[in-house]
């Protein structure tokens, strides 16, 4: 395959597989557009998330993983080298695991110079100024917890064509509580809600739950056949810079104990994907508390490395605590490896690595990537937990899964 054979599958799919080093680039624009009939994402609106300020639902690089901005740091004096502590050495071991394959999936995307021209496009596409003030973010997680979340109601519009020979729809509404309870799309078309005056778009056959973490049991189903294959968690870790931006509440690692992840995983298992920051501390409460309380077994890495639109590095990669990439832990869960083996199914062994333009991987992308790896019959049935947004097939759940379905990030196909 060529390598504008290459683009031009990207261009569909949001998909450029880099041969030489076995890494990935992704466009979540172009991969979540696919859970839509009738609207699209506008690629600008999307990455403000990146670029924007907390309120725009941006998230500034600092927000997850604690690090600041290139810029930022140039203003910083360097600190003179000093001995690493303990914990740092420990940071460093892993990190030097990963360097090559880092370094060499960095590498072959410089060499894909067809990707490298059209990534600065690709985000100024259709530039939309965002309504800034709206600040619902703030409002979906404030009100859900509030006297007046069994009040609220939000309002949903299904079109339906008026008649053989027209191309106009009607709109048949419904009214749904918005908070604990859960919402479905069963159409194969995307529906319209309504909530205190602001428009939200919902991607055909979606399903969401907007609670806080007290009751998350709602989501159990009822039995382990209609459970989950597929369950991603992004957790709100507490880390410095996330409390000062008070982007969204955070909560102490104990909490994510509680989670009924076994309790969710389908009878013939389940892949987990879990979203961790750098810091070793969290390692080794991953590895030595949490996982084994979720009955998460023969769990691998895969690295997210951040790209700037020239296809740089967002820092650089030796930098201690502002490494330029993340890492998600994937592991299984009830896996029965004898009543697999055979089946197309595919175990998950090696290290990975992905590359993203600078935002955050979605859902959505983890599935294209880790689908082989999915047990259980297909189409699998996946769920994320802490989830802002909603994909066509996905069950969301979090205390605003609805925040990135605001209109605001849309336009009509
Ligand atoms: N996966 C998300 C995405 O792709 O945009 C990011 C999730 S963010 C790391 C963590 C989410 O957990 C935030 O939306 C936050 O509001 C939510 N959260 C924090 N405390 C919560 C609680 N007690 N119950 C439910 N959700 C909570």
């Amino acid at each position: 395959i060529s390598e504008s054979d290459e683009l031009r599958a990207f261009e569909a799919t949001g998909i450029y597989r880099l041969a030489e080093s076995g890494a990935t680039f992704l466009d979540p624009v172009r991969i979540l557009n696919a859970s839509y009939r009738r609207f699209r994402l506008v690629p600008s609106a999307y990455y403000s998330r990146s670029f924007g300020t907390s309120r725009q639902g941006g998230e500034a690089e600092t927000e997850r993983t604690g690090e600041a901005s290139p810029e930022r740091k140039k203003r910083k004096r360097q600190p003179k080298p000093r001995e690493l502590n303990e914990v740092e050495r420990m940071a460093e071991a892993r990190h030097q695991e990963a360097r090559p394959l880092l370094l060499s999936a960095h590498k072959s995307l410089l060499k894909a110079k067809d990707l490298l021209e059209f990534l600065p496009r690709m985000i100024k596409e259709d530039v939309r100024v965002l309504d800034v003030e709206s600040n619902l973010e703030k409002n979906l997680v404030e009100l859900g917890s509030s006297w007046r979340a069994p009040f609220c109601e939000m309002t949903l519009c299904f079109q339906k064509s008026s008649g053989e020979n027209s191309e106009e729809g009607i709109c048949l509404k419904t009214s749904t509580p918005l908070f604990n309870s859960t919402i479905s799309i069963e159409e194969n078309d995307d529906a319209e809600g309504e909530f205190q005056d602001r428009h939200y778009i919902l991607p055909r056959r979606c399903c969401f739950l907007m609670t806080d973490l007290k009751h998350v049991r709602g989501l159990i189903p009822d039995n382990y056949n209609q459970g989950y294959n597929l369950i991603v968690v992004d957790p709100p870790w507490e880390n410095g810079c996330v409390r000062q931006k008070v982007a969204y509440p955070t909560l102490p690692n104990r909490h994510f104990l509680y989670l009924p992840v076994q309790e969710l995983a389908h009878s013939t298992g389940a892949l987990l994907v879990l979203w961790i920051t750098n810091r070793e501390k969290l390692w080794k409460f991953v590895e030595e508390e949490l996982f084994p309380a979720w009955g998460v077994k023969d769990h691998t890495v895969f690295y997210w490395l951040k790209v700037k639109p020239d296809g740089s590095l967002i820092g650089n990669l030796d930098l201690l605590h502002h490494r330029p990439y993340e890492c998600l832990l994937v592991g299984y869960i009830n896996l029965d490896k004898e009543t697999v083996r055979g089946s197309k199914f595919k175990f998950l062994e090696e290290r990975r690595l992905e590359i993203s333009y600078m935002i955050k991987i979605n859902p959505q992308l983890v599935k294209e990537l880790l689908s082989e790896y999915i047990p259980g019959p297909k189409p699998a049935r996946c769920i994320e937990l802490f989830a802002r947004e909603l994909v066509s097939g996905w069950t969301s759940w979090g205390n605003e899964p609805l925040r990135f379905q605001d209109a605001m990030y849309f336009s009509n196909k």
